[in-house]
């Protein structure tokens, strides 16, 4: 593979054109096999990092694709392009009444990738053993603090008790092994994490702290309160013993770490270092908004109209040659920590996280 200079702006234009047929690679050798797939923009929390207390302006029904349509790109990303894992995600993907019938429409494609969802927990503990039946594989829960007041100061939502209840349901339905997605709050999160990561150990979670990014809808995001991986980490070290784990980390976001008690592993925490230590030259994702535009990076500026060349009736041929150039483009790095970094127009819940 070629080697990826990072802290490039993520505006890229490649000279050749893309590959006809092959895996689904961009100029700098990656080939992108996880497909992330955001169902809605639509959210019932509003957690501070996200979204405002008034939310967005939500994407009218129209313009998002329709579940034919939304299995029919599915279907091209599976069996033409190599997409071997598959990660519903929103806004809130659990406010989408067909995402049980999206899910099982995926699990019958061939060679069938693995399917995992992204969610805030809210209504999951009455759908987690459905969502288990109709093919889901693994599960994310979204969950910063185990304190219930900075919960609902987090989310500018009362609903912990739902989350807690969203996660025990997971569990029960197999959905192994249950992740739980951190994002520190400047002010309280040291004291948040060491709290979460006793309740995951406990309940046997899987931590997943993220650094957060500049992907807000309200661009209040400021590097020198944002934690970084350092900085949490010598926080859990404070509390716990931690030793990297030996599994080699491939293409895996999350730097992983083991926790030891008395001479024994009793459990994993995972550091998402997105902006203190970028993870862009391994980078496999591919994502698809819920009105069907294509973009290569999070924070891509550019984006390529899959809804508009479907409802214009073109075939899989065509959506698949769109849908490689558009990953062809695919910038070096997100060029977050550049100085013209510009952060994208859309924020982290229309785009799908
Ligand atoms: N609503 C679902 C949830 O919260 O899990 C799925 C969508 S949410 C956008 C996906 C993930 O992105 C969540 O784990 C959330 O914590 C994370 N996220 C949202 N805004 C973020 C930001 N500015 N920086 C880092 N992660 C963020
Ligand atoms: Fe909603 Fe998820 Fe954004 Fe929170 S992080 S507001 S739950 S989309």
């Amino acid at each position: 593979m070629t080697v990826v200079a990072l802290g490039v702006p993520s505006v890229h234009r490649p000279q050749s054109p893309a590959p006809e047929e092959g895996p689904l690679v961009d100029t700098f050798g990656r080939v992108a096999t996880d497909l992330r797939v955001s169902l809605t923009d639509l959210c019932n929390l509003r957690c501070t990092y996200c979204m405002p207390a008034e939310g967005l302006d939500w994407l009218p029904s129209d313009e998002k694709l329709n579940p034919d349509e939304l299995i029919r790109l599915l279907g091209v990303a599976v069996t033409r392009l190599g997409i071997t894992s598959v990660r519903f995600t929103g806004g809130e993907p659990l406010v989408v009444p067909h995402l049980e019938d999206v899910v099982a429409a995926t699990a019958a494609l061939r060679p069938r990738p693995e399917i995992t969802l992204t969610t805030n927990g809210v209504g999951l503990a009455k759908r987690a053993a459905g969502l288990k039946r109709a093919g889901l594989d693994r599960i994310n829960v979204s969950l910063d603090t185990v304190d219930p007041a900075r919960f609902a100061a987090i989310t500018r939502r009362d609903r912990f008790t739902e989350v807690v209840a969203g996660l025990r349901a997971a569990k029960e339905a197999g959905l192994d092994p249950v992740k739980v997605n951190a994002v520190l709050d400047p002010v309280s999160g040291l004291d948040d994490v060491v709290s979460l990561l006793r309740f995951c150990l406990e309940h046997g979670y899987q931590l997943r702290v993220i650094e957060q990014m500049p992907l807000d809808a309200g661009h209040s995001w400021e590097r020198e309160r944002a934690l970084s991986a350092d900085v949490i980490l010598s926080a859990l070290r404070r509390h716990f013993t931690l030793t990297p784990d030996p599994r080699p980390r491939g293409s895996a976001p999350a730097q992983l770490w083991q926790v030891h008690d008395d001479g024994h592993v009793t459990g994993h925490i995972g550091i998402i270092a997105s902006v203190s230590d970028a993870f862009c030259s391994t980078c496999d994702r591919s994502r698809l908004t819920a009105d069907g535009q294509v973009r290569n990076c999070l924070f891509a500026r550019d984006e390529t109209d899959l809804r508009a060349l479907l409802r214009s009736g073109a075939d899989d041929a065509a959506l698949e040659d769109a849908w490689r150039a558009a990953m062809w483009a695919k910038a070096a790095g997100h060029g977050i920590n550049d100085p013209g970094f510009v952060q994208p127009d859309r924020p982290m819940s229309a785009i799908g996280g």
